[in-house]
């Protein structure tokens, strides 16, 4: 039993653009035992979203493949990682960049990692080419809310 961290949960999925709603809202549930505000809840959602999507769509690009994704708690901070086994990133920093897609004619917009590191606290991505992706992502959830209880409730209204 591993005590390092106060919880955990995995979940490992297929690589279905139906998953992607799935992702945020099982990290959604999972993160209201901190009492997030809406927008950290949201910042939360977002940052997944488009780290799975990219699984889907990059890593994968359309094979069935497995995307994994562990969500751990220590204190008030989550840490979120986002794994697949797919074609992996050739160059990192270059695909950092704002604006930088290699699916222009997919109308991908090239934000999807600028969005992680602004909503998010931390950011790092490792990858190895035909090895696959990893990304991890943390957050502070910096205040308490739990006499509005608003979050859980959102939780529980979206989608
Ligand atoms: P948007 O996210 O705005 O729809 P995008 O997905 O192209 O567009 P980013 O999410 O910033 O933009 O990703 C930049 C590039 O990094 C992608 O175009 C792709 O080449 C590469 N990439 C990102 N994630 C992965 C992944 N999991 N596997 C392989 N390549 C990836
Ligand atoms: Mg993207």
């Amino acid at each position: 039993m591993n005590n390092i961290y106060d919880n955990e949960m995995k979940i490992e999925f297929l690589s279905k653009s139906s998953n992607e709603a799935f992702a945020r809202i099982a990290v959604a549930a999972f993160v209201a035992q901190l009492d997030p505000t809406l927008e950290e809840i949201a910042d939360i959602k977002t940052s997944v979203s488009e780290a799975v999507t990219n699984s889907i769509i990059h890593g994968y690009e359309g094979k069935t493949g497995i995307v994994k994704l562990i969500c751990r708690i220590v204190e008030n901070e989550v840490f979120i990682e986002i794994i697949d086994e797919g074609k992996g990133i050739e160059n990192i920093e270059i695909a950092k960049q704002p604006l930088y897609t290699t699916k222009a004619n997919l109308e991908r917009s090239g934000m999807g990692f600028t969005i992680m590191e602004s909503f998010m606290d931390e950011v790092e991505v490792e990858s190895t080419l035909g090895i696959g992706t990893k990304i991890t992502m943390s957050k502070k959830i910096k205040s308490n809310n739990k006499e509005e209880n608003v979050a859980v409730t959102a939780v529980r209204r979206e989608e």
